[in-house]
């Protein structure tokens, strides 16, 4: 796969989609800085990385911060030496309300977040990269399916997702000439402590009804679809979109 020794930054990487896409990483030899918010979240990942015999350092930064951006890939190269590998990862759901009653604050929170974060990221990771071999390095940012479909009564992250789609192409053709590789992927409803919690049982089987594999994704699935973004196995792919959705788009 081309990780082994490779420098991995994963944003949000304190739980759910960003921890699954830390260990699988890390299992693979990648060396990975693990940022979130939560510090103590980071941290536990590492360790348990670090049980498992890999390597990793935790890192706390918020991702609407741009200066905590640029902070986590200099803690990446002070760290590791180099960095190889970015998931713009980390995001929330926000407050649910149609447009026309939508608390202003509550759709910049999420904006600044899952949109403006992942272009902070970039802004810092893009140089990094080019510095350690475009060739030899990867983004994956993560949208959703309201990257392309609409989430009734979340009209930011629905915004946001579609905009992480857009920057994705972007960045990809702005760099395609120098070799690195940006993608997006787009994960249907995924079993993360978020989504667990925040269900009644109702909820959660029709949920799962929307999905035409009959269930919700795991993190692990949503793992392994990046892990191939970001290896050299998928060398021709660039400024792609990709669905995780279990068919959630196709009905
Ligand atoms: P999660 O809540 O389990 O994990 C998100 C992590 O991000 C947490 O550790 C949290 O502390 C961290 N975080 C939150 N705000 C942050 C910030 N400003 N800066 C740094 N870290 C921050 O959520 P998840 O379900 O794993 O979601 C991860 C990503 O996947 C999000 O972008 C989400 O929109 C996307 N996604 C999730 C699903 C799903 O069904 N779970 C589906 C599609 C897309």
């Amino acid at each position: 796969m081309g990780f082994d020794g490779r420098v991995a930054l994963i944003t949000g990487g304190g739980s759910g989609i960003g921890e699954a896409i830390s260990k699988e990483l890390a299992s693979l030899g990648a060396k990975v800085v693990v940022t979130d918010i939560k510090l103590d979240a980071a941290q536990r990942v590492v360790d348990e990385i670090v049980a498992d015999g890999g390597e990793a350092a935790a890192f706390e930064g918020n991702t609407a911060v741009p200066d905590d951006s640029r902070k986590a890939v200099d803690f990446a190269i002070e760290t590791y030496g180099a960095l190889n590998y970015a998931v713009n990862n980390a995001g929330i759901g926000g407050t649910q309300a149609p447009a026309g009653e939508v608390d202003i604050d509550d759709w910049n929170r999420v904006i600044d977040i899952n949109l403006n974060g992942v272009l902070y990221g970039m802004r810092y990771q893009i140089p990094a990269m080019l510095d350690a071999g475009a060739a030899e390095s990867s983004i994956v940012n993560m949208a959703s399916i309201h990257g392309t479909v609409a989430a009734l009564g979340s009209g930011a992250y629905t915004a946001a997702k579609h905009g992480v789609v857009g920057i994705t192409k972007n960045a990809a053709a702005e760099y395609g000439d120098q070799n690195l590789r940006i993608n997006a992927v787009g994960p249907g409803y995924i079993e993360t402590p978020l989504v667990k919690s925040s269900l009644s049982d109702e909820a959660y089987g029709a949920l799962a009804g929307k999905h035409p594999l009959g269930r919700l994704g795991r993190p692990e699935e949503v793992a392994k679809v990046v892990r191939f973004l970001l290896s050299d196995d998928a060398s021709f792919v660039t400024g792609a979109y990709y669905l995780i959705d279990g068919g959630y788009t196709t009905v």
